[in-house]
């Protein structure tokens, strides 16, 4: 059996569900699942809907840097704050397979991602201007303006069980307002993004809050009373997070706040 489960970031619009089905009946017909959650993953990047690639929110001085990871049991990739490519997904997979490293960050990011073939692109949208703009606008009423957690959502996950081998993926532009330079919980193996043992779980929400928490790695270890976990970080936290994953052939969808979530499934 295959299943793959996609999340378009807590706080995004559940009416955006239906359209992350699609790319999840779309991506169930690959055969291994890295590349099912790495295609899931592109299609979000290329969709304007989306805080990931194109449609990346910026930082406060006007830049996009974007991070980006995939996992298997056993294997990472990821590239943080990467410029001025269109599908920092693609480069994180490109770190874990083909080089001899697992992450990659910044100009060492960007060069690495021209070297394997990926054109300069400017990911930049209107909507990532005006974000900005607001941004900077609450920044001015209210000093504590980097937790204003509203202007987080839209990121994007997914997480894939083909037959017993899971795969997961996860890109960003960053949890809005920030400053540049600023590294998020996507690229933190046992923050953003886990698999391990017969699970696997794509995060969302706050970075700074989901590394504190080392979310992924506490939902893991607890993930016999998973639901009963969730309430409890659920209930404690401040911000918003959410998370879709697999523990063995069981999809979960966490979330405390609206996110959109797809899903498909193939009996093979
Ligand atoms: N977790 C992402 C970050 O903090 C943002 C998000 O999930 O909305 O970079």
């Amino acid at each position: 059996m295959r299943q793959i489960i996609l999340h378009g970031g807590v706080g995004s619009s559940n009416e955006l569900s239906g359209l992350l089905n699609k790319y999840a009946s779309y991506a169930i017909n690959y055969q291994d699942p890295i590349d099912a959650v790495v295609a899931a993953v592109k299609y979000m990047e290329d969709d304007l809907n989306f805080n990931a690639g194109t449609g990346s929110v910026m930082r406060l001085d006007g830049s996009i840097q974007m991070d980006a990871a995939v996992m298997i049991d056993g294997n990472f990739g990821a590239v943080i704050n990467i410029e001025f490519v269109k599908n920092p997904v693609q480069v994180a997979r490109e770190v874990m397979e083909g080089s001899p490293h697992v992450i990659l960050c910044a100009d060492g990011a960007t060069k690495f991602a021209r070297e394997k073939g990926h054109p300069m692109y400017d990911p930049t949208t209107d909507k990532a201007r005006k974000r900005l703009e607001e941004a900077k606008a609450e920044a001015k009423k209210d000093p504590r303006f980097l937790y204003k957690e509203a202007m987080s959502v839209d990121t994007v996950g997914a997480v894939a069980n083909f037959n017993g081998k899971i795969a997961a993926a996860l890109s960003t532009g960053g949890s809005s307002p920030m400053m540049r330079g600023r590294v998020g919980d996507t690229p933190i193996p046992g923050s953003g993004i886990l698999v391990k043992n017969g699970f696997g779980i794509a995060a969302t929400g706050i970075g700074e809050e989901i590394i504190r928490r080392q979310l992924s790695y506490d939902l893991y270890c607890n993930r016999d009373t998973l639901e009963k976990e969730w309430e409890s970080i659920a209930g404690n936290s401040k911000y918003s997070l959410g998370a879709v994953g697999f523990y063995g052939e069981k999809s979960f969808v966490l979330a405390n706040k609206s996110m959109a979530h797809g899903y498909a499934r193939k009996d093979d």
